[in-house]
């Protein structure tokens, strides 16, 4: 089942839409399933469960940290993770510059903007985004081992579909307003927005990269206690 969902997923994406499969909660067998058909990008939300899967999979999978990463934590995964989404705060890319350091690594991010209507949404404003590029720029010698490549949004949680791609549209404006201030470690050239219940809409609004998860693995059981 996996398998056909994958490529009934990747039949339907032009060649410049990544297709991150989200796998949390998922057993290894599963994303084993989802290797075989081709698959090599898989993103997880929770470090423990990353850290446990990691090394069950072959070497050339690239991990993509798509949840809300504490600083404390950035050091369990900064040896093998090839992109961070949810970077919101200078405080937690220092610590990912940090670790990336100890490995002699450049650990590529996302900055996540708020975009959705919940309060509850993690991310920045523009304003916020403004601030933490200038403080990126004005730091280049604390910054060497982190790229910022692009931006990452999650949009309102409704089935109001023209509220989605407000939300959307707006993201891909920010993007494009930024894009022109290329920098050493500001290169942004991804726009991770999307997920099972709105991808078709985040590429029509302009995304690059989208998160499936249940589309591709089925549901999920609940939230896994007992995180790092
Ligand atoms: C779980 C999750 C996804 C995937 O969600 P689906 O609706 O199952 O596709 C995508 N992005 C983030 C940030 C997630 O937490």
């Amino acid at each position: 089942m996996i398998s056909e969902n994958l490529q009934k997923t990747k039949q339907q994406l032009s060649e410049n839409v990544t297709l991150v499969a989200v796998s949390k909660t998922k057993p290894v067998s599963d994303l084993m399933e989802a290797y075989n058909a081709g698959q090599r990008i898989f993103g997880e939300n929770y470090v423990q469960e990353l850290v446990d899967k990691q090394p069950l999979l072959p070497d050339d999978v690239e991990w993509h940290f798509i949840g809300h990463l504490q600083s404390n934590k950035v050091k369990y995964i900064a040896s093998f993770v090839s992109l961070i989404h949810g970077v919101d705060s200078l405080k937690l890319l220092k610590e990912i510059d940090k670790q990336a350091k100890k490995h002699n690594r450049i650990i590529d991010c996302l900055l996540q903007i708020h975009i959705a209507e919940e309060e509850t949404k993690f991310g920045l404003d523009e304003e916020e985004l403004d601030k933490m590029l200038k403080q990126v720029q004005n730091d280049k010698d604390t910054f060497q081992n982190v790229k910022i490549i692009g931006l990452m949004g999650m949009a309102t949680f409704t089935d109001d579909e023209n509220q989605i791609k407000k939300e959307f549209q707006y993201l891909k404006s920010v993007f494009d307003t930024y894009k022109k201030l290329k920098t050493e470690n500001f290169q942004p050239t991804t726009l991770s927005m999307g997920m099972s219940g709105d991808y078709k809409i985040a590429i029509e609004c302009g995304s690059t990269m989208i998160r499936i998860g249940s589309n591709i693995f089925g549901k999920r059981s609940p939230t896994p206690k007992g995180d790092i």
